[in-house]
């Protein structure tokens, strides 16, 4: 066990219920934690408010106190954190990182090359909006030299199951948004303030996101932020193939049986809870997991199919 200098989160969109996957991300992160002796905040990503669905956050935490998932410390919220948002932009203002865009969804689709993030944006705004237009969003540079991370806007990183990601923003990414046309700080933004305000050590969380990461670290070097270190697990796929999501109509984890749906969860993460857990309580079963934790067996592994009764994805259109 290493020192008691871990400090990890987990940081859902209350955008519905917790669904077998985003279940998974919550024992993962915290499993990680605990085995680590440290410390396991949960924060409000409520920043995307018209996405936001009322009553979802206490869905949230009440789902995770019935699994017994107890955090540390108080929960933030981005929605009540846009002073530091705005500080943050401000200084990538200051320093050139940043500038303002007047570009339209359409006109970016029409003109972009498609990378693994949607179009990668052709800088059209870099040296100066459009005359007689206004910027609205801003974006930040990934073209600075000499980068801020060495070489030439390539991000490196090692994640503890997903290997090595090499990434070269401007041609794969591009030019990214901080702050959106609609007056909301972006995800990328707000989540390396908040990660660096809570002395975050380690990133736990869902594949989906490791193609952020890059943006995430570059953000960090612009803003003097420590990097901390990353595992993403795999994320939880239905029968088709799709990620469990409100998209994809998966189900809300049932809290009727929070042992089995727990062991569940662990086999799904391969671990191996031996069978008379299941007669246990489940502090118990967390508590087995906790010593046990072996993420190590997710190696390579970005996606893997919920068990069958909870991916739930029947269209009903
Ligand atoms: N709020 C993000 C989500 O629910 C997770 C962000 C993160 O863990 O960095 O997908």
């Amino acid at each position: 066990m290493s020192p008691p200098t871990y400090r990890g989160r987990f940081a859902p969109s209350p955008t519905g219920p917790l669904h077998f996957g985003s279940l998974a991300a919550a024992v993962g992160s915290h499993l990680d934690a605990r085995h680590h002796n440290g410390t396991w905040l949960v924060r409000m990503e409520d920043l995307d408010t018209p996405r936001c669905v009322p009553g979802a956050a206490e869905d949230i935490l009440r789902t995770l106190e019935a699994f017994c998932l107890h955090w540390d410390g108080e929960i933030i919220h981005q929605s009540r954190r846009s002073a530091a948002y705005e500080e943050a932009l401000q200084r990538l203002k200051g320093s050139g990182a940043a500038y303002p865009c007047c570009c339209t969804r359409r006109e970016i689709a029409d003109s972009a090359l498609h990378g693994i993030d949607g179009p990668v944006y052709p800088g059209t705004c870099r040296n100066g909006v459009t005359a007689g237009r206004e910027g609205r969003a801003w974006r930040v540079r990934t073209d600075l030299f000499p980068s801020p991370l060495g070489g030439e806007g390539v991000v490196e990183f090692d994640d503890a199951l997903q290997g090595r990601l090499i990434q070269h923003l401007e041609s794969e990414i591009g030019d990214f948004v901080v702050k959106r046309a609609d007056g909301l700080f972006a995800y990328q933004l707000a989540v390396v303030v908040d990660d660096a305000f809570q002395g975050i050590t380690h990133v736990v969380r869902g594949a989906d996101l490791l193609h952020s990461t890059p943006r995430q670290i570059w953000l960090q070097r612009l803003l003097g932020f420590a990097t901390p270190a990353y595992m993403h697990l795999p994320i939880a796929v239905n029968a088709q193939g799709e990620k469990l999501s409100k998209q994809t109509l998966a189900s809300a984890v049932a809290t009727d049986d929070v042992v089995a749906t727990l062991i569940a969860v662990l086999e799904f993460l391969r671990q191996q809870p031996p069978a008379e857990l299941r007669q246990g309580r489940v502090e118990e079963v967390l508590e087995w997991a906790v010593g046990n934790w072996k993420p190590e067996r997710l190696k390579g592994c970005r996606q893997i199919p919920a068990p069958s009764g909870v991916a739930c994805a029947v269209r009903t259109t």
